[in-house]
């Protein structure tokens, strides 16, 4: 251990000289005596009993009036942030997660076909972009995708015009 420790603090008090010249702020109060007297305000308001001049009060008060109104706007300001952030990001999982739900759908949209597998037989014949992937019950034709399936307007075979019952997904 080395150096020097503090072993008190040392306070030292102004005795107000003999003449000087006060200003106060307060409620001015006459009392039973007959005596006026100023006193703090009994509505909260602040008392001050200051060497400094009126001027000087009232400026350092609003000094320290506009550095609370600066504070509680930046404050403000910061919640708002905050809250703007929580939004987005609760935004962003809510879309992540209908993303994810949506995933087997998304990867079928996602995967467009090369030019062979458009002009082969394997391609839906209502979009000509994807593969064929399910077969139409009752009349087991092979013929379109489950997208163009599910788009489309009366559930009749595009092929036989046959009443679609069930759709059974081919792999
Ligand atoms: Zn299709
Ligand atoms: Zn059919």
């Amino acid at each position: 251990m080395s150096g020097e420790k503090p072993t008190g603090l040392l306070e030292t008090e102004e005795i107000l000289p003999v003449g000087a010249i006060l200003t106060g702020l307060g409620k001015l109060v006459v009392n039973k005596d007959g005596v006026i007297a100023l006193q703090p305000p009994q509505n909260g308001c602040k008392y001050f009993l200051s060497l400094a001049g009126y001027e000087d009060i009232l400026h350092e008060q609003e000094t320290i009036a506009s550095f609370w109104r600066e504070a509680a706007l930046l404050c403000g300001a910061l919640g708002a942030l905050v809250f703007c952030i929580a939004l987005y990001r609760a935004y962003q999982r809510h879309k992540e997660k209908k993303r994810t739900e949506e995933g087997v759908d998304e990867m079928q949209t996602l995967c467009p076909l090369s030019d062979d597998e458009i002009s082969s037989e394997r391609a839906c014949v209502i979009c000509i972009s994807r593969l064929r992937d399910c077969v139409l019950l009752p009349c087991g034709h092979v013929c379109c995708c489950f997208l163009c399936f599910q788009a489309l307007p009366y559930k009749l075979c595009p092929i036989c015009r046959c009443h679609i019952q069930r759709v059974v997904p081919l792999h």
